[in-house]
């Protein structure tokens, strides 16, 4: 029979070659994840206010917690929280100052007129939403933005799934811009997109509601650079239009199809999806409510 020997010093060799490629499949699996994009948005970038309508709900804080989670991520956003509210609420300031984030944000608030309110079992889209704070926090930027420094607007709703590398694609926003991308789950499709011909620039888009806006996509899907905002310094969002042209009613103001700049690889990746939260059912609250007990979030905040 043969016999193989194996010498102490060769099973040495090949452990430590065994280790190298470890090495070299982890530096290069790594560099594709979070903890570059983390790196890379620590550079110069420029900054991105994130404008987030919100209002007080049960769901609020985890959607706001998941949110500041990006804010920790990318060092580059500057969050603009709008509050629905005649005040400023506790929860809002202690989930800023819990995440770290009280020099990277400012609160504001300004309650949507009650004429305009969704009210108990109104479909969701019957009224605007988020567009008196919007508005709210464009003011704020025409008057804080720096005019000499790269920024962009980015309309962060609370209740969508964003991942950090869209933001990465929004800082590539050329001066004069606004940036396109697709948007999954939205629109009644899985994803509602930009169509671009073969010299790359916008045509169309595949919406299947209401087609026929100006700008038929949803307001994840875009981002401004803030020059175009200073420039046409009257553009606002408006409750005077249909429902679903709030999107279309801002972008006529300060840009053309023509002009919009396609991301997020040619518009053939979705970095961003429109998920809505469930309404939690608390019937067990509501008869500790009724019954005059003590509620489940007595001195807890949730
Ligand atoms: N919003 C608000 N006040 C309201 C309803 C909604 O400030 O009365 C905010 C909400 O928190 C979200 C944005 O406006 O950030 C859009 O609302 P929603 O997500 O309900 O709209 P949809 O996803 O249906 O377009
Ligand atoms: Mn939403």
């Amino acid at each position: 029979m043969y016999e193989v020997r194996v010498r102490p010093r060769q099973v040495m060799s090949v452990f430590l070659v065994f280790c190298f490629l470890l090495y070299v499949v982890h530096k290069r699996s790594s560099s594709n994840c979070l903890s570059s994009t983390v790196e890379n948005l620590q550079n110069d970038e420029p900054t991105i206010y994130c404008i987030t309508p919100t209002y007080a709900r049960p769901e609020q804080k985890a959607e706001l917690t998941r949110l500041s989670h990006l804010f920790m991520l990318a060092s580059n956003l500057h969050w603009i929280i709008v509050e629905d509210s005649e005040v400023q609420t506790q929860l809002v300031k202690n989930l800023l100052t819990q995440a770290n984030l009280n020099k990277r944000s400012v609160v504001l608030n300004i309650k949507t007129p009650d004429q305009f309110k969704l009210k108990g079992k109104d479909p969701n889209w019957k009224k605007p939403r988020g567009a008196e704070q919007r508005n709210l926090a464009l003011e704020w930027i025409r008057q804080n933005a720096d005019p000499n420094k790269r920024s962009m607007v980015f309309f962060m709703d609370d209740d969508n799934t964003y991942t950090v590398e869209l933001f990465r694609e929004i800082a590539k926003i050329e001066e004069g811009h606004v940036g396109v991308w697709p948007v999954g789950l939205v629109g009644g499709l899985m994803v509602e997109k930009p169509l671009l011909n073969e010299n790359n620039q916008v045509i169309g888009f595949n919406a299947a509601w209401r087609p026929e806006r100006p700008f038929p996509i949803d307001m994840a899907g875009f981002a401004i650079s803030t020059d175009l905002l200073l420039k046409f310094s009257k553009a606002v969002f408006s409750y005077e239009v249909e429902r679903g042209y709030q999107e279309s009613e801002i972008l006529r103001q300060i840009t053309a199809r023509v002009d919009l700049q396609p991301l997020a690889d040619l518009c053939t990746k979705v970095l961003v999806w429109h998920t809505r939260t469930e309404k939690t059912k608390l019937v067990y609250e509501e008869k500790l409510i009724k019954s005059h007990q003590e509620r489940s979030d007595q001195g807890i905040e949730v």
